[in-house]
C-alpha cells in the first residue's frame, strides 16, 4: 500500500463579483492565499439562472505570463483573442488558453444566451508559466465535451480526465508545464485513488456534496490542500459529491502580480501595463 499524503489545509471558498460582474466562488486568491504553486487563481463560475438579457462575461481585456483555462458545466462562452483563437465552449468542454507573451480576449455570453438567459455553471483557473516559458507565442486549445476521456467509476459515477493521468486515465490537453486537471462526479460509494507526481502540488476541490480526502472530510465549497510529498490521495464519496482533482508542478519562481499579468518582478508587470497601453502587448 502506497504512502498517502497529509492533509495540510481546508481552504473555505468566498463569493465575489469578476470582471463584467458574474458572481464567483473564490477558493483563492484571498487576502491570506496568494496562490498556490503553480497555480493562481480558481474561480467556480455560477451556478447561475440568467434571465433574458441577464448573462454576463467579460469583454477585450489583456494576459500576459500565464494560462487561463476555461470549463463548463452548463451554458455557452464565446471566446476570441487577438492570436486568432475563436471558439464558443459549451457543456463539458474546455478552452486551454496560453497566453505567453501577450493576448487580448473577450469571453462573452453567445447571443441567443444574451437574448434567452439560462443556466451558467463552470470553472476558471489561472496557471502560471515558468520565467522561461513566460514570453512563448499564445496558444489555443479548444475540446468539446465528446473529446474529453470519459472513465466509468465502480458504482457508476464519472471521472473526466482534462489534462495529466489519473488512476491510469489521460487527458488531451497539452499542458506547458505538467498539470493534471480532472472533474469526478461521485456516485455514492465511488472512490479514485489518484497518485500525482512526487513533489507535485495536489489540490480536491469539492463543488457539490462530501468527500473524504486520505481520511479527512470535505464539504460543498471547501478545497483540500493536500502536501508535496511522494504519497497517493484517496477520494471517497460516501453519499456522491462533484469534485475537481487539480496538479501540477510548482515552480518554486517569485510571483509579480497585478490584475490580467503575472510575472516574475514588478518592472515586468510594469513594461506589461506599458506595451498594452502603447498597443504593443500583442505581437
Ligand atoms: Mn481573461
Amino acid at each position: 500500500m502506497s504512502p498517502m499524503r497529509a492533509v495540510v489545509e481546508v481552504v473555505q471558498a468566498h463569493r465575489t463579483v469578476e470582471g463584467g460582474g458574474f458572481v464567483v466562488r473564490r477558493p483563492f486568491p484571498t487576502a491570506s492565499l496568494d496562490h498556490i504553486d503553480p497555480f493562481l487563481l480558481l474561480d467556480e463560475m455560477g451556478p447561475v439562472e440568467y434571465g433574458p438579457g441577464e448573462a454576463v462575461g467579460a469583454p477585450e481585456h489583456p494576459h500576459r505570463g500565464f494560462e487561463t483555462v476555461t470549463y463548463l458545466l452548463h451554458g455557452a462562452m464565446e471566446h476570441r483573442d487577438s492570436s486568432g483563437g475563436v471558439g464558443t465552449i459549451t457543456p463539458g468542454g474546455v478552452q486551454w488558453m496560453t497566453a505567453g507573451s501577450g493576448v487580448v480576449h473577450s469571453e462573452l455570453p453567445p447571443a441567443s444566451m444574451l437574448k434567452l438567459g439560462g443556466k451558467m455553471h463552470g470553472f476558471q483557473l489561472w496557471v502560471n508559466l515558468p520565467a522561461a516559458k513566460k514570453m512563448i507565442a499564445p496558444r489555443y486549445q479548444g475540446f468539446d465535451a465528446e473529446e474529453i476521456v470519459a472513465h466509468t467509476l465502480a458504482n457508476g459515477g464519472v471521472m473526466k480526465v482534462v489534462a495529466g493521468e489519473v488512476a491510469g486515465v489521460r487527458g488531451k490537453v497539452n499542458t506547458t508545464s505538467p498539470v493534471t486537471y480532472a472533474h469526478i462526479e461521485f456516485a455514492a460509494g465511488d472512490q479514485v485513488a489518484w497518485a500525482p507526481q512526487e513533489g507535485h502540488t495536489a489540490l480536491v476541490h469539492v463543488f457539490g456534496g462530501e468527500v473524504e480526502v486520505n481520511g479527512e472530510k470535505a464539504v460543498d465549497g471547501q478545497m483540500v490542500v493536500l502536501e508535496r510529498s511522494a504519497g497517493e490521495v484517496r477520494v471517497h464519496s460516501a453519499s456522491g459529491a462533484s469534485v475537481l482533482l487539480l496538479g501540477g508542478e510548482p515552480l518554486g519562481e517569485p510571483v509579480a502580480r497585478y490584475g490580467p499579468f503575472v510575472m516574475n518582478t514588478q518592472e515586468e508587470i510594469a513594461q506589461a501595463f506599458e506595451e498594452y497601453q502603447a498597443g504593443t502587448l500583442v505581437r
